[in-house]
Parts: structure tokens; sequence; C-alpha cells
């Protein structure tokens, strides 16, 4: 069973000050996960993750993973310019971008962060961007054909746009060191969302006898190895949740047996965990508004997939509690849906749920990264608020709900529209 990490109580005391739908997080969550991760891999002194902006950019829980020791992954002019605002430094940012515009290198660049090629291509491009290359760069592998763990999971690297071939990387690093980077990375994105405690131990076995294999084509030795994203959460109730000290201790394992060996003991793990490291730490709250009898039964609630449109565009699965119905039976059969002129805008389909009466606010589960920041402005519909959940319980609102004014700031001096804001 999963449970939400706020009560119906808290829930009600907020709704009085912040009407919903609003995404809520659990700092709590997120600092005692992210002292998890650390903890996991103290094994290896230059350990780092780098919280990958893009699953949840809200400066205030940047701040928390700031304290708590993370550096950021960026991989966009905005999301370097919040980090470097938000006092993230040179070696704490990984700017993993690609199709990447000459300005967002030369900004990089500026910035002094460890900028990760993700092309051949990308060596020119950045030299006549930049016209210098920095001391310490990364580049992204794609092995191609299918990428498959121990359970069955795998992924198709050969159909993804990421990254560059064997022999491109390893002629990358030889033009790179020729043109005086003194140090270098490895890094590599092959499965997203892997429930299993095997990807990152097997993603970091294919490397480490890489970078085995560079060391002696090219005589490089890289200074980190970047697992990238990619571990998963629970998103269904029936899944076992992975276990962050068993992946720490399977990547222990393979850096033992295959780097230790070739001298290759120094080298940093880095991470850029999204999922894991917020997903479950939010949520989207909800307050059941129509119930519709047709074919179907429907639940229409006040969020639609502005909010949250993973559902919509991958039809993934978004656990849903009935606030305050935790205990009641599961006997009716909804689909759960927002507003917006898409048949696909439905947060459950054919979900055995308790039954909803109107004004019963739904928790919807998981939805602390690549939720909110997904969203968008389709139909005209607003985003809606952020609100922290504090360690201490009180709360506090960290993002407040856009206006028609949001909506309308592009048409700046324009004239067209100035008369709905009078
Ligand atoms: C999206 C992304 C991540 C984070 O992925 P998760 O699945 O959220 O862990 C990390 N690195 C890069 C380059 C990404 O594009």
């Amino acid at each position: 069973m999963k449970t939400p990490f706020v009560t119906k109580e808290k829930i009600n005391e907020i709704t009085k000050q912040i009407p919903t739908p609003f995404n809520i997080y659990d700092e709590k969550g997120i600092r005692e996960n992210a002292r998890a991760v650390n903890k996991a891999f103290s094994w290896n002194k230059g350990f780092k993750e780098y919280f990958a902006v893009k699953a949840n950019p809200n400066p205030f829980i940047l701040k928390i993973l700031q304290e708590e020791g993370c550096g950021v992954d960026c991989a966009s002019y905005v999301e370097l310019a919040l980090s470097d605002e938000l006092g993230f430094k040179k070696d704490d940012i990984m700017f993993s971008s690609n199709d990447t515009p000459a300005e967002e290198f030369k900004y990089a660049d500026d910035l002094g962060v460890i900028v990760n090629l993700d092309d051949f291509t990308h060596i020119d491009f950045f030299e006549n961007v930049v016209g210098h290359f920095p001391k310490k760069m990364c580049c992204r592998f794609n092995p191609g054909g299918v990428y498959e763990l121990a359970n069955g999971i795998m992924d198709n690297p050969g159909d993804s746009k990421y990254g560059m071939t064997k022999d491109q990387i390893i002629e990358a690093y030889k033009i790179l060191k020729e043109k005086g980077v003194e140090e270098f990375g490895i890094h590599a994105f092959l499965v997203s969302n892997t429930v299993t405690n095997d990807y990152y131990p097997t993603l970091a076995r294919t490397l480490f006898e890489l970078v085995v294999e560079i060391k002696e084509q090219t005589g490089i030795s890289l200074s980190f190895v970047n697992l990238s994203g990619g571990v998963g959460i629970a998103y269904r109730p029936d899944q076992k949740p992975n276990d962050i000290a068993v992946i720490g201790e399977g990547v222990h394992k393979a850096f033992d047996e295959i780097l230790v060996p070739a001298g290759l003991g120094n080298i940093a793990i880095f991470t850029e965990m999204g999922r894991f490291m917020m997903g479950p730490y939010g949520g989207l709250v909800t307050t059941a508004i129509h119930e519709k009898h047709i074919y179907k039964e429907y639940i229409g609630v006040d969020a639609c997939a502005v909010d949250l449109m993973r559902p919509a565009v991958y039809g993934s699965y978004h656990h849903v509690t009935v606030l305050g119905k935790e205990d009641a039976p599961e006997d009716h059969v909804y689909d759960v849906t927002g507003s917006l002129c898409e048949n696909c805008d439905k947060f459950a389909v054919d979900r055995q749920l308790p039954k909803i009466d109107m004004g019963d606010v739904l928790f919807i589960h998981d939805t602390g990264a690549h939720g909110y920041s997904m969203g968008y402005n389709y139909n005209g519909k607003l985003k809606s608020a952020e609100v922290l959940l504090k360690e201490d319980g009180s709360f506090k609102l960290i993002r407040r709900p856009e206006t028609i004014k949001d909506y309308l700031a592009t048409f700046d001096n324009l004239g067209v529209v100035d008369g709905i804001l009078k």
C-alpha cells in the first residue's frame, strides 16, 4: 500500500490558505533520501550527485539538495542561470546538454562548469564558438544496440539520439588531449526509470571496462565516471522500491574488480539522478469537482495535464489516494480526468478506487520529479502552486499559481490584449 507523506488534517489546514490544485513536496523525505544516496557512495572519495534540474527546477528544492551536498545537472541556458544564481559554481554544475545552441556552450564556458559533449562534431563546434577548451571535459557514450539488464528490463540505445559511438569517443579523448584538455570524464544514460538494483552496477561495469580500454589505447586515465540518471522509483504499489545502499555496493564491487586492478582506483563516481531524488517526495493535491456517468464512470478533478503530464504523454501510472478513505473498500472503477480538451488528459484509467464524492481531495503520488516541470499552458490552463511541507511540519508556498498576467506576459507592449488586464 502506498501512503501519502502528508495527512488529511494537514491538507485541510493547507487548503484553507492555498486552494487546490497544488504540488506539495516533503522536505524530510528529500533530505533523508539525499543522505542515503551520499552514504551509499561514501566509499568513493570524489562521489557527487548532480541533481537533474529538469526534474524539478524549483529554487527552494534546489537549495535543499544543495545543503545536502548535491550539485546540479543542467541542459539549457535557463537551468544554468538559475543554478548560478543559487550559488552552484564551476564543479557543482554538469552541463549535459544535446543539440546545444552556440550561446549555451559559450555561457557554460563563462561559468566554468563541467561541459559534457554529446557528439563528436561538438568538439569543432565548441572550439569555433568558445575559442578554447577548458581544463576538464566530459564525453557522452552510446553503446548502440539494445541494453538489457538481468531482470529483462531493457532500452534501445541504438535508437536514441544521445552520445558518441565507441570509436568516436576514443578519438574524441585523443583530440581533446591534443587541444589541451587535462581532465576527462565519461557519461552514459542508457535506460530510464529502472526499478531494479542492477542498472547502475551493470552500467558501471560497461563504463569501467571502456575506461580501462581507453587507458590502454590512448594512455589517458579518466578522472570521473558519470552514471547519469535512470534509477527508477516504484510508481505502482506492487513494485519493490530500489535500495540505494545495494546499488552503491554493486557499483563498489564493479569498481574494485575492474578499475582498482587497472590502477584507476582514484576515479570519482558522479550521478545525475532526477526521479530517484525527488519523485516520491512530491504529490499533486486536487479536488473532485464533477462526476459523470456515461459509458464509463468519470471523476473530474480541478487539476489537469498542465500540472502533471506523464499520464497523458506516456500513459504512466500514478497511484491515487482519496484522502480520508484509505480504509474504504475500493469497489468503484473510475477514469479520473482533467479538463483539457484532449481525451488523454486522465490521471487514472479504469482505476479501482473507493467511492468518490464531490469535494473529496485526491493525492496523486510520485509527482516530485518530471511533474510540475513538464507542465505547459495548453487550453490556456494556468500552472498551479507549489508548496513545501517543511521538516517541522509547517508549510510554505514556494511558487504561487500562475495568473492570466503571466500567461500574457510575452505580449508585452504589443497592444493587443492590454484590455484583459485592466
Ligand atoms: C533526464 C536526465 C537525467 C535525469 O534522469 P532521471 O531519470 O530523472 O534520473 C540525468 N541526466 C541527463 C543528461 C538527463 O537528460
